[in-house]
């Protein structure tokens, strides 16, 4: 076997050099600010359980967290309700798309908190006595978890609340099962709200490191959920993070990790590190070619696979 580099010095430059000729994908359409996403852009950040930030050009760059935020919604709604998000929400892969109109059969509930009839869910479970204070403990985690106060992009939360037809869909869906206790429009304004978190590559890592680190932010050292809570929401990523491509992630790159249609990617290797990659152009599954190649070239360097052995 080859040796294993270190993530702390790893040269994530010479990765972005090399993926950046990959031209495959295209950039999402469903909103205006969306579709004009720089399709060359590809940056990636790693962030190790002890702290150390190492990361490529273009780690500053911003971009709405789309739906790498729901391994955060689920972790926020999980802590809030003291593990009662569980009993609300499935924990198994659907083999569908992101918004397939579709509730688990039998319970009414959403399949899985990465989809997004799941994670309209989590958004109205996480604690608030309004939508505004909800908005707020969602902001205020979100940012615990970058280790900085994070932007909200007004516009995008506005057209992702206008134009998510198939998100006030499922959220009626819900309601009509009794399984969402919040209003539609209120539930698809707060996940709308979430999805339009500006984050660039290196607080997407910092995000996805302290889940790795048990929940604590190996930057900051603050406690931002419990370890039961990241390692319920790894677990779910590994199974449902990345849609209907989760087991060809699984088998290719062997991180857990959760994507969005911006590009973003954000992965969490237990007890080592947190990493992300972003790059605009998706596959036919809404994952980011680029950031899907750099992931598997990155597991492969860093040995992160997790069902690899050394034999
Ligand atoms: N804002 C998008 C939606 O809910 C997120 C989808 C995604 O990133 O996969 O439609």
């Amino acid at each position: 076997m080859d040796s294993v580099a270190d993530p702390r010095t790893y040269d994530l430059d010479a990765l972005r050099a090399r993926i950046l000729p990959e031209a495959e994908g295209t950039v999402d359409r469903s909103i205006p600010q969306l579709a004009r996403a720089d399709p060359d852009l590809v940056a990636l950040a790693l962030v190790t359980v002890d702290g150390v930030v190492n990361s490529s050009a273009c780690a500053d760059v911003e971009l709405s967290i789309q739906s790498a935020v729901k391994p955060f919604l689920f972790a926020l709604a999980l802590e809030d309700t003291r593990g009662e998000a569980l009993d609300q929400v499935g924990i198994e892969p659907t083999g569908e798309a992101f918004d397939a109109i579709k509730l688990e059969s039998g319970t009414g509930r959403p399949p899985n908190p990465m989809v997004n009839a799941g994670a309209l869910l989590t958004a109205s479970l996480v604690y608030g006595e309004d939508v505004a204070a909800r908005n707020e403990r969602i902001h205020a985690g979100l940012s615990a978890f970058a280790g900085r106060e994070l932007d909200v992009d007004e516009e995008i939360a506005r057209n992702e609340h206008l134009l998510g037809d198939r998100n006030h869909a499922l959220a009626h869906l819900m309601r009509s099962e009794g399984t969402l206790a919040l209003g539609v429009d209120d539930t698809v304004a707060v996940y709308a709200r979430a999805c339009a978190t500006m984050v660039d590559a290196r607080d997407l890592a910092l995000m996805g490191a302290t889940l790795a680190a048990g929940g604590r932010n190996p930057v900051t050292g603050v406690n931002v959920v419990s370890a039961q809570v990241a390692r319920d929401v790894i677990s779910v990523m590994a199974t449902c993070g990345v849609y209907d491509g989760s087991g060809r992630w699984m088998r290719q790159v062997g991180v857990p990790a959760k994507s969005g249609v911006s590009g973003t990617i954000v992965l969490s290797a237990p007890g080592s590190l947190g990493a992300a990659v972003v790059s605009p152009p998706l596959d036919d599954q809404g994952t980011s070619v680029r950031g899907h190649r750099a992931s598997e070239i990155l597991s492969e360097d860093l040995a992160l696979h997790s069902f690899a052995t050394s034999r």
